[in-house]
């Protein structure tokens, strides 16, 4: 069956500049592999070749190198015998061409053609996001020829100990860490625990791949295997960064800073320790990045002295410092703090990203610091919410999130640290307007069911009462994805 093949031209970039002519030999092997040595390949757009009188043409996109070839040949043919174009829906993602087209017919209805490919391997393989493009362009150049074989056969592959390994390495070359027991509470009866919906965000992991496991004993799960702790900073480089650039003033601006990921759960946080602290209380956020949560609460509370606190944040010490906040660049958990001496310690969204044995000594580190009374604020996703699970949001940051958390797994620690709670809430974070995660869902969701609830949802959300219905479910149900806790450090008896 012979087919003219073009693909459509994007750039793609890594921290080395432009990698489309690597990816863009991948793809023309990759093609010529399976389709002849003849198959004719060319960009779309000026530069393209005229299209032939009649026959197939076939428009393959550069992010999805890893293309369906079985797929490919399927569409191929019916579009030859039908003489129409051929749509797909269904196909894992990242596998399908953009269009199948019959050049020299009438303009044709579609075909449409249901393949279930996501439904059997719920994977994402598309490198139109950062870490995608790591992973990908690790595997082959550690794998050279990987490109080469059978979709079926990466599969194979990456759902593997020796390919999930890879992906859970981040594709770095680093030996993991295996618990043969739950490194919480050391019950050795664990299960394995995979999304049903929805691909982690970094892709590559199909639906036969294990990754996280369960403890029965005390409801933890975790990844395993893991990177060891002193290689974790690898997980946080430049492909890490998706979507944002250099922060500058503007950003810090408050219109803008509404569209920063947790600005909601830094509000709800506000809201709830404001009338609790003194006017000139002292503030710490552990894990503060470029400082907004720190700057907001400077904004509202003016008396207050506020401080950021990340693994490196020279780049934004002098932005902070402008608005009042002072940054400052150091390992959290192996620092020394002076104790006694914050009225308010925050931690969003950090503590998923620290091995359980390091997160247990959290707890005591934050006490040491704070005055007697004074407030603990941490946010994390909770893996028994059921709009984590809904949305398989729980399982969106592997292998940065090294943990999934939920309340039988933490409260024990806080408590045996001496902390009270004094409230706990919850937000979600996909519900928000623009979020643009069920559009995702959508497209992606691994079978016809669940992409039909997620374009409904994408729907619902888009009109203002019922986004707001939902908010106001929420917030009487005290749900959402991510838990917001609020602990008091018990004054010492002594
Ligand atoms: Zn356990």
């Amino acid at each position: 069956m012979q087919a003219s093949f073009r693909y459509r031209r994007g750039p793609i970039r890594d921290h080395q500049g432009d990698v489309s002519a690597e990816v863009e030999s991948l793809l023309t092997e990759r093609l010529r592999t399976f389709f002849g040595d003849e198959a004719a390949i060319a960009p779309d757009g000026p530069e393209a070749p005229d299209a032939p009188a009649e026959g197939v043409v076939v428009t393959l996109a550069l992010e999805r190198p890893l293309f369906d070839e079985q797929l490919l040949r399927q569409m191929i043919e019916i579009c030859a015998t039908q003489r129409r174009p051929v749509t797909v829906e269904g196909a894992a993602g990242g596998t399908a061409p953009l269009s199948v087209t019959w050049a020299g017919g009438a303009e044709a209805a579609p075909f449409q053609l249901l393949w279930e490919s996501q439904f059997e391997q719920n994977v994402q393989l598309e490198i139109n996001r950062l870490k995608r493009l790591k992973i990908f362009l690790a595997l082959v150049r550690r794998h050279p020829g990987m490109h080469r074989r059978p979709l079926a056969e990466i599969l194979d592959f990456l759902a593997s100990p020796e390919g999930t390994g890879f992906v859970l390495a981040y594709g770095e070359d680093v030996p993991l860490d295996r618990y043969a027991a739950c490194p919480n509470c050391g019950n050795d009866v664990l299960t394995a625990v995979r999304p049903g919906n929805s691909q982690p965000r970094i892709g590559y992991l199909p639906r036969a791949a294990r990754y996280y496991d369960h403890c029965g004993g005390c409801n933890l799960v975790f990844l395993n295997p893991v990177m060891p702790e002193g290689e974790l900073h690898r997980l946080y480089d430049w492909y890490d960064k998706e979507g944002t650039t250099d922060v500058t003033a503007a950003d810090f601006e408050p219109e803008a800073m509404r569209r920063v990921s947790y600005y909601q759960n830094f509000e709800m946080a506000l809201d709830k320790v404001g009338d609790r602290l003194p006017a000139d209380a002292r503030t710490l956020d552990l894990g503060g990045g470029a400082g907004w949560f720190s700057v907001m609460a400077k904004r509202r509370f003016p008396g207050w002295q506020c401080s950021s606190v990340d693994f490196d944040c020279r780049h934004v010490e002098a932005l902070l410092a402008e608005r009042g906040v002072e940054a400052r660049s150091m390992d959290i958990l192996n620092a020394a703090h002076p104790r006694d001496s914050y009225d308010l310690v925050t931690m969003f969204e950090v503590v998923e990203h620290l091995r359980v044995e390091r997160l247990k000594l959290i707890w005591a580190k934050v006490r040491d610091m704070l005055k007697p009374g004074g407030l603990f604020v941490f946010s994390t996703p909770d893996f028994d919410s059921d709009y984590a699970r809904a949305t398989d949001f729980w399982v969106a940051y592997v292998p940065h999130h090294v943990t999934v958390l939920s309340a039988p797994v933490l409260q024990p620690m806080w408590e045996a640290a001496g902390f009270e709670e004094v409230d706990r809430d919850a937000r979600s974070l996909l519900f928000r307007e623009g979020y643009g995660d069920f559009a995702y869902g959508a497209r992606h969701h691994a079978s016809m069911a669940a992409r039909s609830e997620a374009a409904i949802m994408d729907g619902l959300l888009r009109l203002s009462d019922a986004r707001r219905a939902l908010y106001g479910l929420m917030e009487e149900t005290r749900s959402g994805g991510e838990m917001i806790v609020t602990l008091r450090k018990i004054e010492d008896e002594s």
